[in-house]
This record gives C-alpha cells, sequence and structure tokens, in this order.
C-alpha cells in the first residue's frame, strides 16, 4: 500500500521515534462525525461496524458531558483498521494488541470499543489520566466478551492500592481497574468524574484518595467495598450503553419472536472483532412485577448467545458487581426459564467471522401463566 510503503521508509531511514508522526496504514476509507478511518488492504468491515464507531464516540461524549467531564467535539480521531500482516510497523508505536495514541487507533479489530472510548473521552481514558484509571474507564466501555462460563477472573482482587499505584497494570487487571471506576462514579457520578479529572497521569493510589475526598466521596468505603467483591465474569463493570441503545422488538400478542441471519454484510451486523462477528437485539419487558418467561432458540451450528439486562443509566447507582447474564444458548434448540423484570434487555448473538454461509437463529419469549 502506498502509505504503509511511505512510512516503512520513513522507518528504514530512522525518521519515525519519539513525538514524530505517527503511521499512516491503508486507505481512507470513512468519515464520520467524530472518527476516520483507514483500513489495510483487503479487509472489510461488518454492514455496522463504521457507522458504531461514530456512534459509539457520540454516545460516550454525551455521556461524559452529562457528568462534567470536557470533550472535544471539534476533533476527528483517526482508526487504523489494520490487517495483522502489518503489525510490525503498528509495533513501532503500539504496545500490545492495539492502542491509542494522540489522536490515532490502532486496532486489527473494527469496531473497537475499548480503543474508541481512549479516543472519545480522553480527560478521564487517555492522556493526562493516571494508567489505571485510563485503563478500568476503557474497559467500562469496552467489547463485550461472551464466554459461556462465568468464570472467576481473579480469586481476589488485586489489592487496591497497588492497582492504583501501578505504573502499567497487565491487562487481566483492567477489569479489575473498571470495577473501581464503576464503584467511584456510582453514588455520585459528577463528583466521581471530578476526581478523576482531578487526578493528573502522575497521581497514584494517595493523590487519587485526595481528590476523591476532596469531590466529597467517601473514598475509604469505596475502597472497602472495592475489596469485598469477587468477580465472576469480565463484563461484570462492563457498561453495555452500545447495545442498549437501540429500539426495541415489538411483542405481538404478548409473545416475542426475533429471527435473523449472522450476514456480516447486513446493516447492523458488527465485526469482526478478534475473529468474530454479532448482532445485538434488545427488547423491553413492560409491567410492574417480575414476571417468569419461557425462551426458546434454535440456530444452525456455531452461533452462539446470551440474554443480558441493560443497566439504567451512567448514573451507575445500579453498579452492584452483579453479573448481567441471564441466559447462555449455545448451537442447536434449547430453552430455558427466566423471571424478568420490567426493564430493557438485550441479545447477543455471535458466531465466527469465517463462518461458512450466513447461520439462521431463532428466539422466542412469552410469559409463562402460572
Ligand atoms: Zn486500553
Amino acid at each position: 500500500m502506498r502509505s504503509s510503503r511511505l512510512f516503512t521508509n520513513l522507518i528504514s531511514l530512522g525518521l519515525v521515534s519519539g513525538c514524530q508522526d505517527l503511521p499512516e496504514i491503508g486507505e481512507h476509507v470513512w468519515t464520520g462525525e467524530h472518527v476516520e478511518i483507514w483500513a489495510s488492504d483487503g479487509l472489510s468491515a461488518c454492514g455496522g461496524s463504521f457507522l458504531e464507531v461514530d456512534r459509539h464516540a457520540a454516545r460516550l461524549k454525551e455521556q461524559a458531558k452529562e457528568v462534567g467531564v470536557p470533550t472535544d467535539d471539534a476533533q476527528r480521531f483517526k482508526y487504523y483498521w489494520f490487517d495483522e500482516s502489518e503489525r510490525d510497523i503498528v509495533d513501532t508505536v503500539c504496545d500490545g494488541y492495539a492502542c491509542f495514541i494522540r489522536d490515532s487507533v490502532y486496532s486489527p479489530s473494527m469496531p473497537d470499543f475499548h480503543e474508541i472510548t481512549h479516543a472519545s473521552i480522553p480527560r478521564i481514558a487517555a492522556s493526562d489520566t493516571p494508567f489505571s484509571i485510563a485503563e478500568g474507564v476503557a474497559t467500562v466501555f469496552g467489547n463485550f466478551k461472551l464466554d459461556s462460563e462465568l468464570r472467576t477472573i481473579s480469586p481476589v482482587l488485586p489489592p487496591l492500592q497497588n492497582l492504583l499505584d501501578s505504573n502499567r497494570p497487565s491487562s487481566d487487571e483492567y477489569p479489575a481497574a473498571a470495577h473501581f471506576v464503576r464503584l467511584l462514579l456510582g453514588d455520585d457520578p459528577r463528583a466521581g468524574a471530578s476526581a478523576l479529572v482531578a487526578s493528573d497521569k502522575g497521581a497514584r493510589y494517595s493523590e487519587i484518595r485526595k481528590a476523591s475526598l476532596s469531590a466529597g466521596l467517601p473514598f475509604d468505603e469505596v475502597a472497602v467495598r472495592y475489596s469485598e467483591f469477587t468477580l465472576m465474569d469480565k463484563n461484570q463493570p462492563r457498561h453495555s450503553i452500545s447495545e442498549c441503545d437501540r429500539t426495541p422488538e415489538p411483542w405481538t400478542s404478548g409473545r416475542l419472536e426475533i429471527s435473523g441471519a449472522l450476514a456480516c454484510e447486513a446493516h447492523d451486523s458488527l465485526g469482526p472483532f478478534r475473529g468474530r462477528i454479532w448482532r445485538v437485539h434488545t427488547f423491553e419487558v413492560t409491567g410492574e412485577e417480575e414476571q417468569l418467561f419461557r425462551m426458546t432458540w434454535d440456530s444452525l451450528s456455531g452461533i452462539r448467545f446470551s440474554v443480558e439486562r441493560c443497566q439504567p443509566s451512567l448514573s451507575m447507582h445500579a453498579y452492584d458487581g452483579a453479573t448481567t447474564r441471564l441466559a447462555f444458548l449455545g448451537d442447536g434448540p434449547s430453552q430455558g426459564y427466566r423471571f424478568l423484570a420490567p426493564g430493557r434487555y438485550w441479545i447477543y448473538v455471535e458466531t465466527r467471522s469465517d463462518s461458512i454461509g450466513d447461520p439462521s437463529y431463532h428466539f422466542q419469549a412469552s410469559p409463562v401463566d402460572f
């Protein structure tokens, strides 16, 4: 590719280092309100992916403004969606699977919500923020990771002081950092956000504690609550704003039926992210009390799916460290019974991006009368 070759030439001349120009990879393929997307030759995104990058950025900026975090709406960030064959170019500026550096995301996945978060609300997710906080915020708004089991990620969370004092928490510790961020924002998001904004890049446990206390937050209580949890699922501290901000599917004669196919080119299909493509459907349960529902599911081989509960809002009062998972159903026909409280839910349907054909699925839910 022209630009890649140009960069390779710059490297060979030793011109790229430190704060010099970042590599441009691939060709410019899309411009949204908040992002410019560049893609390596031969990569093909699912139908909804580029728009979802823009939508995620917009949602995050809106949420940030609500809690008083400054955002820059005039600036578009660059998203370099690179092919793994160009990993060596990215490795010159990026450490790990993907990264955000200055105004550019480098990721081999699309859409990469974690990196989009760094790029969209850098005031609390990048640049001047303590590393553990920035990774915690990016993980709160990162991609959903579907696991067939809810597994303990760590029998004991890393001690909070170790986590916040760390110059570079490991990616295994990101969910713990996200858990802390959710708890800090929990009771008073505006005060929590102001504590994060007040904690500059060099801030560690004692400074973050001080900034939190100055903002009126009971930091020591938050620290105790942090240590009381054992995270069972990496998604637990995650906030599903990307999934829940969708028009709910209609109920017909008291029954919800969702049928579809995971065709990457469909306008609402997303991916590929780490070799997976997915779709999301939302639905709402109305009424006053929780009800028992029978859910049935059938799909062609290779599809996995789960039903998750939406959290009410970023006000985060609802965060209790509990899983949002209601059901996980795999290949073939299966069914389950669940009590569903009034509110919004989302269904996540995923398959491998190299699946042959467009595997189809059918979901049905109906209340059970006693
Ligand atoms: Zn990150």
